[in-house]
């Protein structure tokens, strides 16, 4: 099949955040110093050319967009000052905005003040959704005189069961694009060893980051001086880990118990060290973020606030509640945190596939791609 050719990507890219990519004059620089290209992979000079040429169907279905971490070492010695770590992030943000097929994320990428619009229209949306399952609150008993319940409920669910589809076509799409482009297609039972081991070797990463801490060596740099626990991949282990221990907490305490009892039950205890944990990582994350210490912390997107703001504020107001509970404060304002929380949870889950939290199941995906190109 022929190649498409869109010189016009160059231009769209901008938009995404990328600059300076254009001043690439194809050295190679940067996939030699790059610490986590192995065998045949060739990023990010091969994404450059891509990106240049505009081959927007090779941009989507290269998983070797999703192995880079971000660490901006070739960024740092590029010769020509073209940004090739921040060209890669710009691709995976113009990736989630291609695989999701509402086309919301698309316009809301680009354009910051609908970014904001959007979010808060939904955050009010997800908070009247939230009062049609807590009637008995005052504030619900004064929104229903003004508009009905049901409009309202069904409104959620609407959103719910709009954003789960588009979410699902998303991951599907991408899963769809990666499998077109693998070479060694084998058959026959040897795959089913082959595609178990890309999985096993795919959850190692999850667990360990080992390719992070590999990436992530800044021998020359601000980091080279700090500890382990204060480094990136920590920073990213410690958010990811934390948020996925507050979602197995919450749904064994939505099975099991009523959330508003006993902090000492597992589920709570569970809840408070992935809690403290997530919290540690978006506060470091944001503090970097303020500081931009070095060249990956210098061009914060508005994507990249949203998402570590949201999650950082999902932390704070969780523990209010905690200790709301533990002390028995029942006041407006508990009730009010409570409302913030909740919604900025939901809000978390419901944007997975509109924002940057998409990474979190296209890296593996692509990392399983990439693991059964590899395996034996
Ligand atoms: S981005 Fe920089 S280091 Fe990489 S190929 Fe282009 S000029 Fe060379
Ligand atoms: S930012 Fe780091 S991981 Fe990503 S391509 Fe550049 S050197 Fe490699």
């Amino acid at each position: 099949m022929a190649t498409k050719v869109r010189p016009e990507l160059a231009k769209e890219l901008k938009r995404y955040g990328a600059d300076d990519f254009n001043a690439c004059y194809n050295c190679g620089n940067c996939t030699a110093v790059c610490n986590l290209t192995e065998g045949n992979e060739n990023f990010p000079r091969m994404m450059i050319r891509y990106t240049l040429l505009g081959l927007k169907e090779e941009i989507l279905s290269s998983r070797e967009l999703w192995m880079c971490y971000y660490c901006g070492e070739c960024s740092e010695t590029c010769p020509r000052e073209a940004d090739p770590g921040e060209l890669m992030a710009a691709l995976r943000r113009y990736a989630i905005a291609h695989y999701e097929p509402s086309g919301i994320t698309r316009l809301i990428f680009r354009n910051n003040p609908l970014y904001i619009l959007f979010t808060l229209l939904l955050a009010v949306l997800l908070g009247f959704f939230l009062l049609t399952l807590k009637p008995e609150m005052s504030v619900s008993r004064w929104i229903f005189e003004r508009i009905p319940y049901e409009v309202i409920h069904n409104l959620g669910l609407g959103a719910f069961v709009f954003m789960g589809i588009t979410a699902f076509w998303g991951v599907f799409t991408m899963i769809r694009k990666l499998r077109g482009k693998r070479v060694n297609q084998e058959q026959g039972k040897g795959r089913f060893t082959k595609a178990w081991n890309a999985f096993r070797a795919m959850l190692r990463e999850v667990a360990t980051m080992e390719r992070y801490r590999k990436c992530d060596t800044y021998e020359d740099e601000y980091f080279a001086r700090k500890p382990w626990y204060l480094r990136p991949w920590w920073i990213h282990w410690s958010v990811m880990w934390g948020f996925i221990g507050l979602l197995v907490a919450t749904t064994l305490d939505f099975l099991f118990k009523d959330p508003a009892t006993m902090v000492w039950w597992p589920s709570r205890v569970l809840g408070t060290l992935a809690g403290l944990l997530m919290l540690y990582g978006a506060t470091l994350a944001l503090f970097y973020r303020i500081l931009r210490p070095v060249k990956t912390y210098q061009s914060t997107k508005l994507a990249d606030w949203v998402f570590l703001g949201f999650i950082w504020l999902a932390g704070i107001t969780g523990f209010w509640m905690e200790i709301a509970v533990f002390a028995g404060i029942e006041t407006d304002f508990s009730q009010i945190v409570f409302l913030i929380h909740t919604v900025i949870s939901m809000e978390l889950v419901i944007l997975f596939a509109y924002s940057k939290f998409a990474h979190a199941f296209y890296r593996p995906v692509a990392l399983y791609f990439s693991n059964l190109e590899r395996v034996n």
